[in-house]
């Protein structure tokens, strides 16, 4: 049994033979770049790798050489490579990252030499995914890794790492250990009803673990925004200046921009960094300008993108009275997390706002009036309150907030059943499928299924 797991694990999930065979991959990204790796994990990485390099490995050492086909005698790259000996690897197996140049052609080359000398190919997240079955990360922490590498503010990359280095595992095995003496002693008492057993309260540390869960719970919808950002799709007519104000939110903050990729392709979205959150900004203009909005078609598409959005900042010209199309668009966000950025406030003022049934941020994408407020308030509703991730935990993980649904409400019904003086078995059931609950967290009771789900969102040679 792999040490990651458990007793309770509950699937033979690993052919050994799989386990123990030694993994390769490019862990580089595709590409021309300075420099790429070849990464390999397992019992003959060393073996292997010694095979087509011309100079010794050191362990945890970089040394200078040259990968060298040994069939063919021919060199085929200048090379740095690290060895790594267990136990301080990444993967607790033998590591050897081959830093070559970051073509395509050296490193596929080098990748196709070490599998033809026996390495297998990698899957997707697999040097995590045995950094998590040898015992070295619990399944949370292995999830961090991932979303280290798609942090896409600081908040959010402190967060991840706060994942990596056990945060959220340790309050969960903290919250198990308090429930543990209770599921044992009402075993105890139900399995031995005569001897005499070490008395143990009951609903206290069931109450304190379900509010701590609850508090977990509670922050988990600003921890999922933080990781994952918030869709929010700007709107307005024509010429209101949609487009300039989303230069400025971009602008302002260019470096930490990214474009998402295989994102819709109707609209353009770019994220911001605002306050730490990741919005992704969605610029209706082309679809409500590319067909008249009262042709079904023009309307159809921007209710699909104000729908997928979860927050929508409407723009309006208030050096212009309110138009029809105005209106209309009024009638599309019905129901939605609404802003208004009354803009061109640096002209004279002639919209009646008393229309608008949402909060109003007075902003001018000219002189740049208003454009804190606006950022302020956007992170406000994103929020829905004011929680900041200063130092707390949250959890930004949708499994995870499931998970610890499921474990609350079994809490919730262990202390009626302790409340109303049921048969203790009624709290042992559900004492118990709260503990295994959070045992998927940790990754104590977990299954194939689950596994695949997770480790197959990571990128090869990760
Ligand atoms: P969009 O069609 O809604 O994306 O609007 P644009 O951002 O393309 O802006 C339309 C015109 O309004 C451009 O000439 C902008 O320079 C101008 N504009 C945008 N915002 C402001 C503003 O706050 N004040 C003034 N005076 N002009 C603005």
């Amino acid at each position: 049994m792999p040490p990651g797991l458990s007793a309770t694990f509950p699937n033979a999930i690993l052919n050994l033979a799989m386990y123990q065979d030694t993994i390769a991959a490019i862990s580089t990204p595709l590409g021309e770049g300075g420099i790429g790796i070849v990464r390999l994990s397992g019992e003959s990485a060393r073996d292997i790798t010694e095979q087509i390099f011309n100079n010794s490995l050191s362990d945890h050492r970089l040394v200078y050489g040259h990968i060298i086909d040994p069939q063919s005698g021919e060199t085929i790259d200048e090379v740095l490579v690290s060895y790594m000996a267990p136990p301080r690897t990444y993967t607790l197996e033998d590591i050897v990252e081959i830093n070559c140049h970051g073509g395509i052609v050296p490193l596929q080359r080098i990748l196709e030499l070490v599998l033809k000398l026996g390495a297998r190919s990698a899957g997707p997240g697999e040097f995590t995914l045995r950094a998590f079955l040898n015992g070295r990360l619990d399944l949370s922490q292995a999830e961090s890794v991932l979303d280290i590498v798609q942090a896409k503010t600081k908040e959010s990359l402190r967060l991840a790492v706060d994942g990596l280095k056990g945060k959220l595992s340790n309050r969960i095995t903290a919250i198990r250990d308090e429930l543990l003496p209770v599921l044992a002693c009402l075993t105890a008492r139900i399995d031995f009803p005569d001897d005499e057993v070490e008395d143990q309260e009951v609903p206290g540390p069931i109450r304190s673990a379900r509010e701590q869960l609850q508090k977990l719970i509670a922050g988990s919808d600003a921890g999922i925004i933080y990781r994952q950002g918030i869709r929010t799709a700007i709107v307005g007519r024509p010429n209101v200046g949609k487009s300039s104000l989303l230069n400025l939110l971009l602008r302002q903050r260019r470096a930490i921009v990214t474009p998402i990729p295989g994102t819709t392709r109707d609209t353009l979205e770019e994220v911001a960094n605002i306050k730490g959150i990741p919005f992704v900004l969605v610029d209706t203009a082309g679809i409500i300008e590319s067909k008249d909005l009262v042709e079904s078609l023009g309307i159809e598409r921007s209710r699909r993108a104000i729908d997928q959005a979860s927050l929508v900042v409407f723009v309006i010209d208030t050096s212009e009275s309110l138009t029809d199309t105005d209106r209309k668009i009024f009638r599309l966000v019905e129901g939605k997390t609404v802003l208004a950025a009354a803009n061109k406030s640096d002209l004279s003022s002639e919209a009646d706002l008393s229309e608008l049934r949402w909060p109003i941020v007075h902003t001018s994408a000219i002189s740049g009036e208003g454009i804190e407020r606006l950022e302020n308030l956007m992170a406000e509703l994103a929020l829905g309150g004011t929680i900041t991730p200063s130092d707390s935990l949250l959890v930004g993980n949708m499994r995870h907030k499931e998970v610890l649904e499921r474990a609350e409400a079994h809490l919730a019904a262990a202390l009626k059943s302790v409340e109303g003086n049921m048969p203790e078995d009624f709290v042992t059931i559900d004492l118990k499928m709260a503990l295994d609950a959070l045992g998927e967290i940790t990754g104590e009771s977990v299954t194939e299924e689950l596994l695949n789900m997770i480790f197959s969102r990571f990128c090869i040679g990760k």
